[in-house]
């Protein structure tokens, strides 16, 4: 009897001692921040044809640098179009006439590869939506539609995009504008439910004439103003391959981050295209760097790579930024390549799974 109970005994320690070392493996999971060097706010798993990386793969990619990655695909489709470039299949939007044209199918991918993976995989990826039409009003209610068919899974919505050089004047139908109700509707119901907005903007057109203000400043402004209460990512700083910086882009930016009717507002640093120029002479690295000290909790690192094949492709962009991430106080570098994302997307994943938690209920009745 005695050695039954001590078997017994012994076995509750094991059993004990195991869900130990679970918890601990969960917590470890759950603060990547010490383990790894980067989060990325901005990655494309899969390219305009809706081809990409498989999760696992991706994940393996990740490896020990990577922590927590902000995941979705591209909501445009490139049309290959027989009449246009014949039996030549376009994989990008550069390499034919063709139009795009929003691909809503890109959410549920996402979210199916998401559900694959393991609990504590999980952890490391924050999905977004982002296959819908910013220019219908119906807009909002594809964003509510895939939280409540896909509960649990996603943190925001994006990278959306309204004025992009090359990319807004393909898409099919009505163009995209930041005048738009159907935005405004978008936003409000992304603030509601605690979505983080990822949105693409140009700052202005590509080959402004000189001395042409951008209008897109005075309305991207004004569309700040009018969300307050959604957390927004400007993407990529309003830059591009040909939308260089406008004249005093760092004080425009200043001006923006230092407006506290705008300190909803962030910015992501990322896509090689836009690292060309912060780190393009040493005097535009130290001026970024100066600016990112001034307000070291807006700004987010981000790759934007789309579908990236290895890890030396995927992390071109962060090498790129040695330089820049040289010249950033201690406090500012941590959170540029980790907090910033961390404080964001921790609120957003709380905030939405509560919105879930009272309407997938609702529709579930
Ligand atoms: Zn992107």
């Amino acid at each position: 009897m005695a050695d039954r109970i001590l078997e017994c005994g012994s076995r509750l320690t094991i059993a004990a001692t195991t869900i130990a070392i679970a918890a601990l493996s969960v917590v470890a999971a759950l603060q990547p921040r010490d383990r790894y060097e980067l989060n990325d706010s901005h990655l494309h798993l899969t390219n305009y044809i809706q081809e990409g990386t498989n999760i696992r793969d991706f994940l393996t990619l990740m490896g020990t640098k990577v922590g927590r990655v902000a995941l979705f695909g591209i909501p445009l489709q490139q049309q290959w179009s027989y009449g246009n470039s014949g039996d030549f299949a376009p994989t990008y939007y550069l390499q034919t006439d063709a139009p795009l044209y929003y691909y809503s199918f890109t959410d549920a991918v996402i979210a199916t590869a998401y559900r694959s993976l393991a609990p504590a995989e999980r952890e490391r990826f924050d999905p977004m939506i982002t296959g819908f039409n910013p220019a219908d009003v119906y807009a909002a209610d594809h964003v509510r539609r895939v939280l409540t068919t896909f509960p649990g899974v996603f943190s925001g919505i994006g990278e959306f995009t309204i004025h992009k050089e090359f990319v807004s004047s393909k898409i099919a139908g009505e163009t995209a504008s930041l005048t738009n109700r159907a935005l405004d509707r978008l936003l409000d119901f992304a603030g509601e439910v605690g979505l983080v907005a990822l949105m693409h903007n140009d700052i202005d057109v590509p080959f402004p004439k000189p001395g042409q203000e951008p209008y897109q400043l005075v309305q991207l402004r004004d569309l700040f103003l009018r969300h307050p209460k959604t957390t927004f990512i400007w993407a990529h700083i309003g830059l591009g391959r040909v939308i260089h910086p406008v004249r005093d882009q760092i004080g425009i930016i200043e001006k923006a981050l230092s407006n506290p009717a705008l300190s909803h507002v962030n910015v992501d640093i990322s896509w090689d295209e836009v690292a060309k120029y912060l780190v393009a002479t040493p005097e535009a690295t130290r001026a970024a760097a100066d600016l990112i000290n001034r307000y070291p909790d807006r700004f987010l690192f981000g790759t934007d790579e789309v579908a990236p094949a290895d890890q030396t492709t995927y992390l071109k962009v962060y090498r790129q930024y040695a330089p820049l991430f040289a010249q950033l106080t201690p406090e500012a570098r941590e959170n540029v390549r980790t907090r910033n994302y961390e404080r964001l997307f921790d609120e957003a994943r709380r905030r939405v799974r509560a919105w879930e938690h009272v309407h997938v209920k609702e529709i579930a009745r």
